[in-house]
């Protein structure tokens, strides 16, 4: 058992300890929540201010099942588009696709729905929530450009309908009440336990499968890496943990592995 190093730690000797984990690595694996994509603009929807903070989610059943719950989950959609659409990943989304080419890093796992990971440039990325760079028709499957869904709703279409079949249309992301993509989550999994390193960076680790995905990694015996603003239940059992800036703690771990964003 090696040493605990504190948060209170100089972040200098945390960064090279995170850099050297991934030289002793040969199954990283990095977690990733909302925290990495508010370095690039995008509000976490539980912070204050942000768009999704004034809406209440539309559970996935009421979607289904009221024509004012898909009005209301299309405003927010409608609302929420520019800010997504306008959003360029940062160093945090940049080093981790770095990290991926250099051969440092297995894959990403996100939370997020905004697609970043893939801008920056990588390649294996496993979206638990979906994706919000298309729709999806529910009764026959069509998938359509959220532009053009967009431009639909700012021409004054409440419920946009599919071409096709005339089903709803709702965004590729999963919403409160529908189920995970199953054979992601499984993917997940297997990652998770068959990790030697796993990095959760800027997810609050609460929500499921948040929560328990990085727990089982450190439970398979992987060594567990926090860099998130707030505390976590599992900065006890994490070999470090950091609160600070993503990008600028992992562009430093890029540094001690001999990488830099540009190359
Ligand atoms: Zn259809």
């Amino acid at each position: 058992m090696e040493e605990k190093v504190s948060p209170d730690a100089g972040s200098a000797a945390l960064t090279a300890r995170i850099g050297r984990f991934f030289g002793e690595s040969e199954r990283a694996v990095a977690f990733t929540g909302a925290g990495i994509s508010t370095e690039s603009g995008i509000a976490d929807f539980r912070s204050p201010g942000g768009v999704w903070s004034r809406y209440q989610p539309v559970l996935f059943q009421d979607f289904l099942a009221s024509a004012a719950a898909r009005r209301r989950y299309w405003q927010m959609k409608k609302e929420g588009y520019r800010e997504l659409r306008s959003a360029k990943p940062n160093a945090g989304h940049r080093a981790l696709a770095r990290l991926e080419s250099a051969g440092r890093l297995q894959a990403v796992i996100t939370q997020n729905i905004d697609g970043l990971h893939q801008d920056a440039g990588s390649s294996r990325v496993l979206e638990l929530h979906g994706t919000s760079r298309h729709c999806v028709c529910l009764g026959c499957d069509a998938r359509y450009d959220p532009d053009l869904i967009q431009e639909r709703l700012e021409a004054g279409v409440e419920i946009p309908l599919c071409d096709r079949c005339g089903a709803f249309l709702k965004s590729a992301t999963i919403s409160f009440g529908q189920a995970l993509p199953a054979t992601v989550l499984r993917e997940a999994i297997d990652l998770c336990t068959g990790a030697d390193l796993v990095l959760a960076l800027g997810s609050s680790l609460v929500v499921e499968p948040a929560a328990s995905l990085p727990l089982q990694a450190k439970q398979s015996g992987a060594r567990l890496v926090i860099i998130n603003r707030t505390e976590t239940p599992l900065d006890d059992i994490a070999d470090v943990v950091l609160r600070e800036s993503i990008g600028e703690s992992l562009t430093r771990v890029l540094g001690h592995l001999g990488l830099d964003l540009a190359s």
